[in-house]
């Protein structure tokens, strides 16, 4: 490895700003003349304090949170959210529906079995997980206390282009993989949580947005730790969060504003979606088996039929100055997870590679 910076295509963790790193790097041992590092700093500083406040101010203002929805700076990854959501929320009625579209929401619709009558709303395993279901295929019970879904699935390459319609039932949404890159209406979630390992900063912290009044109705035997009361009541701190992504994700956000906020990083990551996606059809050897109008921004998986060329491709982009683009192993061939920091120049330098690599095999 030399001094070069590649271009990662990891699906999380992943790239960040450059600017970002660069920022952190000049601040790792004395923030702002504060005599000491973010990750030194007391929880409960005052220094510490106005970086907390300034990032979750940021977030509100970019991602547009409106009256009546607290943004949660939590730990134990997206993951733990699948548990966090059942125990807080199914107390209402009991009930809750889910819709399966990948990896994800399976493994939470399967934990939330743990507390509650869960109903499969909808599920796309009948085409290996390659569409999102239209709102009518959705099966809606209007007694679930909540309809679950994961807006992008990370493994397979699609993302729901529309917020399913629910009537009065609060819906719960794992945005982990597309949180940041377009803009979303927060009134019409309940809750809406992302790890931040993907647009947002480094692993370890959990950015949950919930609407308040849903909070306090969790089941009896819930963890302290698992309440969103406690978290809400804190204002995240009700042990230690975790200072240091949040910082860095405080440095995102003012990245993210240079680039003209959520609607600008939107045209960005359209535009090199779309520059993938074209030239993966337009090739003799490579397809993309995802439906159209399901094709995910975020990530886009790719093959070319063969495992062998497949396994060739893999390692000539490695030679070639890109990594991990090798796709998830429950689904083979190739992803390029091109989640916000990722340049433009990087997916450019990729499509040529790919065309390359199409005219030579
Ligand atoms: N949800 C989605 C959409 C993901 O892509 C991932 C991880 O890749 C997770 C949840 C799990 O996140 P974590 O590892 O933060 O628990």
């Amino acid at each position: 490895m030399g001094n070069e910076r590649v271009y990662n295509f990891s699906a999380g963790p992943s790239m960040l700003p450059l600017e970002v790193l660069e920022r952190a790097g000049s601040e790792i041992t004395n923030y702002q003349g504060s005599g000491m590092s973010v990750m030194e700093m007391s929880h409960r500083s005052k220094v510490f304090q106005k970086i907390f406040d300034d990032t979750q101010a940021k977030f509100c203002k970019l991602l547009g949170v409106p009256e009546g929805y607290k943004v949660l700076f939590l730990q134990g990854g997206a993951s733990a959210q699948f548990s966090m959501a059942p125990l807080n929320l199914i107390g209402r009625t009991g009930k809750a529906d889910y819709a399966v579209t990948g990896n994800f929401s399976n493994i939470a619709y399967k934990e939330a079995k743990k507390f509650g009558q869960i109903h499969l709303a909808a599920s796309s395993e009948d085409r290996n997980h390659t569409y999102i279901p239209a709102q009518e295929q959705l099966e809606l019970d209007p007694e679930a206390s909540y309809f679950y879904y994961c807006a992008n699935n990370t493994i397979y390459g699609t993302e729901w282009q529309y917020v399913p319609e629910t009537g009065n039932v609060p819906i719960v949404c794992d945005m982990s993989s597309d949180i940041l890159s377009r803009p979303v209406d927060v009134s019409k979630y309940g809750i809406l949580f992302a790890g931040a390992q993907k647009n947002m900063a480094p692993a370890g912290l959990t950015v949950v947005v919930i609407r308040e009044d849903l909070a306090g109705q969790e089941l009896p035997y819930t963890p302290l730790m698992m309440n969103y009361k406690t978290m809400i009541d804190k204002d995240s701190m009700y042990n230690t969060p975790p200072c240091w992504c949040i910082y860095i994700l405080g440095l995102v956000l003012d990245w993210l504003e240079e680039k003209g906020g959520i609607p600008g990083m939107e045209a960005i990551k359209h535009s090199k979606a779309q520059m993938l996606y074209d030239v993966i059809d337009s090739s003799r050897r490579f397809t993309c088996a995802v439906e159209p109008g399901s094709r995910s921004d975020m990530n886009v998986v790719f093959r070319t039929g063969s495992d062998e060329l497949d396994a060739q491709f893999v390692k000539q982009s490695v030679e070639a100055g890109f990594t991990n683009l090798k796709g998830h192993r429950s689904v083979g061939g190739m992803r390029a997870s091109i989640y916000n920091a990722m340049p433009t120049e990087g997916v450019e330098k990729l499509c040529d590679f790919i065309r390359a690599f199409d005219q030579n095999n």
